[in-house]
């Protein structure tokens, strides 16, 4: 018998109202059962909003600097649950163990910095126009914040939102992704350890259209931080955005490394392999596509099909293992799906392409890395997110071009550049259009005190990650003292 998870609504762990279940699948071994977890309806999202509500006075009352000491504990409690916390991840979504500790590690960093940034939720105190009168801004939570996350990184990700949110004085309602609800519950329960007051944190369990729906349609939902896909994103935008409540979008990528003629092609080679196929390519910041300078294309080329070769696919478990399972079976259908219309619209296949199975990876969710040359925008997968280990190999002419194709996307996460020419790196860093660009780097690699989003299809213009997060978490609040004693009016008098 598996695990029988539950939901934490208005201070309980409880079931469902609607009496159904669903259950949690390790990807590289299909008969491992994590768990089952209550499929939670509008009552449930109902009774959680409501304790959510309850609990907002007390908790924005509280001074921020306890809020912050309750992260520290947050951090210290995750610190030594580290090793668990990471295995449990690898188990329920298939990432190597050196990834997952990188997950927890994030979220351990993210609590530490609340704790600092708890004293620091400062305002500004700037001149009037008129005598004797003071004027300053403050910051004030916004209430009741919905939050709903996506399983390629179960822990770091929601505490990228739960943290920010909790800190600045807001109550949450927080529905992880369905194919990652251990590691969540995990989470709750540490916040709840930690100090957080039952009813201020409530999780509910279930699937995105119907339990996600309810939090992002519920008239007592003051915002919604989401981080998910950009159809689902742009759902949500239409709707709560209808609203007129705050709403915080990171959605997807389609990254480019570039490889100028210039680089260091070891360097570059690692960080290709490590941006395309680290978390089997499941990252909004993954190297999908790679663009490589024509003068060292065939060299580049040669190197990365030999080593993508040496990768080991295996569970992340297992030690020695370099890429671990997709999320499961419909996500590898779609990849394969994509990989077949790479082929049809002219991309050339040049490594992978296939189910991986044998050597104990028929019970999982296993696609061998995957490399095609001869890509071109317009084709489906130059274009759309694939969300898997398939890579893209670009030639570029000049240094122009490269930074064209980098940008012929309506994605724009992250990108990197590899080069030793110091003016094209700070061209790039000018002209390539995404939220994050890394010189000599991989594309991915965010560190948790900066900030971290994207332009285009990738998000709405608010950034998660350090100071950046507490400013969507909160709203400014204008105040002004007048101490004249007498009536002063703006723009008129004293002019
Ligand atoms: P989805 O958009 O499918 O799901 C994300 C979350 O939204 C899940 O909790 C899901 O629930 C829920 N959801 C689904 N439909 C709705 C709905 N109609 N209303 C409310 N909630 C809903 O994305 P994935 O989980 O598949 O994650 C992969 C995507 O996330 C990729 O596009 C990736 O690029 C992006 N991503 C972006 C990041 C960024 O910071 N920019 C970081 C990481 C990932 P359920 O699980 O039950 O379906």
């Amino acid at each position: 018998m598996s695990k029988a998870y539950m939901n934490y609504i208005a201070g309980e762990w409880c079931d469902s109202e609607s009496g159904k279940r669903f259950d949690d699948i390790n990807p590289a071994d299909h008969g491992d059962v994590v768990g089952s977890f209550p499929q939670g309806n509008v009552q449930d999202v109902d009774r959680a909003v409501a304790a959510a509500q309850e609990a907002f006075d007390d908790w924005r009352l509280m001074p921020a600097l306890t809020r912050g000491e309750i992260m520290k504990r947050v951090g210290d409690i995750l610190l030594a649950r580290k090793e668990e916390l990471a295995r449990l991840q690898t188990r329920e979504m298939g990432k190597v163990l050196v990834e997952t500790r990188g997950d927890v590690q994030e979220g351990i960093d993210t609590a530490y910095f609340a704790f600092g940034q708890a004293s620091r939720l400062t305002g500004q105190t700037i001149p009037s126009e008129l005598p004797n009168k003071f004027n300053m801004t403050t910051r004030i939570p916004l209430g009741v914040v919905g939050i709903i996350t996506p399983w390629n990184f179960p822990l770091a990700i929601p505490t990228w939102k739960l943290f920010p949110a909790l800190t600045s004085g807001n109550t949450v309602v927080f529905k992880p992704a369905s194919d990652t609800p251990a590691t969540a519950t995990l989470l709750v329960e540490v916040l709840l350890e930690a100090g957080i007051p039952p009813l201020a944190i409530n999780l509910v369990h279930g699937p995105g259209a119907e339990t996600g729906k309810a939090i992002v349609d519920h008239p007592h939902i003051d915002a919604i931080s989401f981080t998910g896909s950009s159809a689902v994103g742009k759902v949500i935008n239409a709707t709560a955005g209808g609203e007129l409540k705050r709403v915080s979008l990171e959605l997807g990528g389609k990254n480019a490394a570039i490889i100028m003629d210039d680089a260091d092609l070891d360097l570059a080679l690692e960080g290709v392999l490590w941006g395309a196929f680290g978390t089997t390519g499941q990252r909004c910041t993954a190297t999908s596509r790679v663009i490589v300078h024509e003068q060292v294309y065939d060299d580049f080329l040669e190197r990365l099909i030999e080593a993508t070769k040496q990768l080991r696919l295996g569970s992340g478990l297992d030690d020695g293992v370099d890429l671990g399972p997709v999320i499961n079976d419909a996500a590898r259908d779609r990849i394969h799906q994509y990989v077949q219309t790479g082929s049809q619209e002219g991309g050339k296949l040049v490594l992978g392409g296939r189910f991986a199975q044998g050597d104990g990876l028929d019970s999982g969710s296993f696609y061998e890395p995957t490399i095609f040359t001869d890509v071109l925008p317009g084709m489906t997968i130059h274009d759309e997110e694939i969300f898997g280990p398939v890579l893209a190999v670009m030639k570029a002419t000049s240094f122009t071009e490269a930074i064209e194709l980098l940008n012929a996307t309506d994605y724009g996460l992250s990108s990197s550049i590899y080069t030793n020419d110091v003016q094209a790196a700070f061209r790039a860093m000018r002209d390539i259009h995404t939220g994050i660009t890394y010189v000599n780097g991989p594309t991915i690699g965010a560190e948790a005190h900066m900030p971290f989003g994207g332009v285009k299809n990738t998000g709405n213009g608010h950034r998660e990650g350090g100071a950046a997060a507490y400013e969507f978490f909160s709203e400014v609040k204008t105040l002004y003292v007048d101490y004249s004693g007498t009536l002063q009016r703006a723009q008129i008098d004293n002019r």
